[in-house]
């Protein structure tokens, strides 16, 4: 009997569910619960969530005063737009000022692509509101991801994501990410990292200061591989922006929310962005939800009168009370159980533990900040010649037989997607830190 409902499962998943990511018609785990950073699938087979979802699940699973959140206010208000405003709405925006340690303006959207679309039309108003008419373009990094949608998309710095659906949204440039552990011969982390910086100098120069309107960034990128900068790059950015006049977005998606070790990924790099865009962890992805935050003189330019001076943006769901509700106990929960530390600590705990995988002959390079890592796996440690994709399989498959999910990146375009990722839940315990080892 268990096994027929089994495979009738596994039916209509082929039958009626489209995957995100995966080949046509793939075999795919149907998950039915969790608990901690533990999930269990449909035969009851428990792994560890070494990637706690997409990278997300921040305060682990089964956090029933998250479901409570939901319950409660789904009773009292289930839902009202933000062309008008509500309680939790009000509450949230206060808690993530305090959070950012800035005085931002919050809008409210429901995933991180939709954060980054409301971010550049945001700047690129900004800009006309100031009499800048000319500012359009964005300056994004290869091998970082910015979202699914054709603005997003356009900013992500990933050929194998963009590849027929183009043309996609214009007016978007990419340069070299500062990859702390693939830099030319000529250079250190530390120099390449300040020639990636740059590079961002000419391409502003080049393109004319007049035509930029800003930059988006992940502090560290995480879904092309975990790359790391050297803790002066951000801050040279931030110096280039401005001297350029263009807008500094910190996309905080995966990096906010104690991920890296702070609230923020850009306070592990003394700056304050113009623009802030988070989603993820922001209710632990138990509810959707994401953030735009903009400093407050940026939203300041929007108060003329005229038809066009508001920011003509809409949308249905952003800013739900229930999503609302969830994230401020979510964030409750990591202020309480002091999550933005334990990721620090247990962080800096479990790379001094991983790193001894260096000595293992394909570990080219262990990374991580906070509960962040990447494990880049090579055929020689010299050449850097990365471990084949089967291979790299194989250590995943082995690690999944083994009870322990973990995921891989890279620069799938340049053929190597060899870099093992981990981002357990913040809350992971010493014990089930221990098996991820
Ligand atoms: N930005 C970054 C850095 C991301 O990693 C992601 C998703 O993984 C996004 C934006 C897009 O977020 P979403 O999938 O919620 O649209």
């Amino acid at each position: 009997m268990q096994t027929e409902q089994r495979d009738l499962l596994q039916q209509k998943d082929e039958q009626y569910i489209w995957h995100s990511m995966k080949r046509y018609n793939p075999s795919t785990m149907v998950v039915k619960s969790a608990d901690g950073s533990w999930i269990t699938d449909k035969e009851g087979k428990k792994y560890l969530d070494g990637m706690a979802g997409l990278w997300s699940v921040n305060v682990g699973y089964g956090r029933k005063e998250l479901a409570q959140a939901a319950y409660s206010q789904l009773k009292e208000l289930p839902y009202y737009p933000l062309t008008q405003s509500h309680q939790p709405a009000i509450d949230l925006g206060e808690k993530l000022n305090q959070w950012l340690g800035g005085d931002y303006v919050i809008f409210f959207s429901n995933s991180g692509s939709e954060a980054n679309e409301t971010a550049f039309k945001i700047a690129r108003q900004y800009h006309q509101q100031k009499g800048e008419q000319g500012r359009y373009k964005f300056i994004a990094r290869y091998r970082g991801y910015h979202g699914n949608s054709m603005g997003a998309l356009a900013a992500t710095g990933q050929a194998q994501r963009k590849y027929k659906y183009e043309p996609l949204g214009q007016g978007f440039l990419h340069v070299a990410p500062p990859d702390s552990y693939r830099f030319p011969d000529y250079h250190n982390a530390e120099s390449y990292s300040e020639e990636c910086a740059s590079e961002i100098d000419r391409v502003m120069t080049w393109e004319l200061s007049e035509s930029i309107a800003g930059v988006i960034m992940e502090p560290i990128i995480t879904g092309g591989g975990v790359l790391i900068p050297h803790d002066s790059y951000m801050k040279k950015v931030k110096e280039i922006c401005e001297k350029h006049g263009a807008l500094l977005i910190s996309d905080e998606v995966i990096n906010g929310f104690g991920r890296t070790g702070k609230a923020f990924g850009f306070m592990n790099y003394g700056v304050q962005p113009d623009i802030v865009t988070m989603a993820k962890g922001i209710t632990s992805s138990y509810l959707p939800l994401s953030a735009t935050a903009v400093k407050r003189e940026i939203y300041e330019a929007f108060k003329g009168d005229g038809e066009y001076d508001h920011f003509r943006h809409v949308n249905t769901f952003g800013g739900n009370p229930a999503c609302c509700a969830v994230a401020l106990k979510n964030l409750e929960i990591m202020e309480n159980e002091n999550l933005i530390d334990r990721s620090r600590e247990k962080g800096a705990e479990l790379l001094k533990e991983l790193s001894e995988l260096e000595e293992h002959p394909y570990v080219g390079n262990v990374r991580g900040k906070g509960l962040l890592f990447g494990i880049e796996l090579v055929q020689d440690k010299r050449t850097k010649v990365p471990l084949s994709v089967e291979q790299v399989n194989g250590v995943i498959s082995a690690c999944k037989a083994k009870g322990l999910l973990i995921g891989k990146n890279g620069d799938t375009v340049a053929g190597y997607n060899n870099v093992l990722t981990l981002a357990p839940p913040l809350n992971i315990t010493d014990e089930d830190a221990a098996f991820l080892v």
